[in-house]
């Protein structure tokens, strides 16, 4: 049984979905911290991705996996109330996720979806390496290499997300 009514569980799915989640901060760190540089929710592109990296032509998407329908994950649990509702919901957003990845590779971006579930602390490494693998197969990185010093690095690169002007 839901403890919520509809009304109430939309307000607090859409908590959830806030931006700045946390493990796309701790994925932006990561990153960061090996030297990449990026944008963050570009608008001009399709789906406003998560992360560019313009020199990489590579961007990313962080999924939750509930909202993004992460098929075989126990994080996309669908609560029993108004299950029709949510599964229509999430079966639209999948559907979105699909035209926009069309749209970016067409025009000559590397995808990388990167669910929530990835990104729990024991998984990040492997995420990271991961990535990381996809990146390097496309484009030289900044070879900087900046100190990790927690909420710094966040501000740091968003002030080079400024003057880092690609095409
Ligand atoms: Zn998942």
């Amino acid at each position: 049984m839901d403890i919520w009514d509809k009304k109430k569980r939309s307000a607090v799915m859409a908590k959830i979905r806030s931006k700045d989640t946390k493990p796309e901060i701790v994925l932006r760190k990561s990153l960061f911290a090996k030297g990449y540089r990026y944008r963050i929710n570009d608008k001009r592109l399709p789906g406003k991705p998560d992360i560019v990296l313009p020199k990489c032509k590579t961007v990313i998407f962080v999924n939750g996996c509930f909202w993004h329908g992460h098929e075989s994950c126990r994080a996309n649990h669908i609560p029993k109330a108004n299950r029709e509702f949510w599964m229509e919901k999430i079966r639209r957003n999948k559907q979105r996720d699909q035209k926009v990845k069309e749209q970016l590779r067409l025009a000559g971006w590397q995808v990388v979806t990167v669910w929530e579930c990835e990104l729990k602390k024991k998984n990040i490494p492997q995420t990271i390496d991961k990535i990381i693998r996809v990146l390097e197969n496309n484009a030289p990185r900044i070879l900087t290499v900046y100190e990790e010093c927690d909420d710094m690095i966040i501000k740091v690169a968003e002030e080079i997300i400024g003057y880092e002007s690609d095409e």
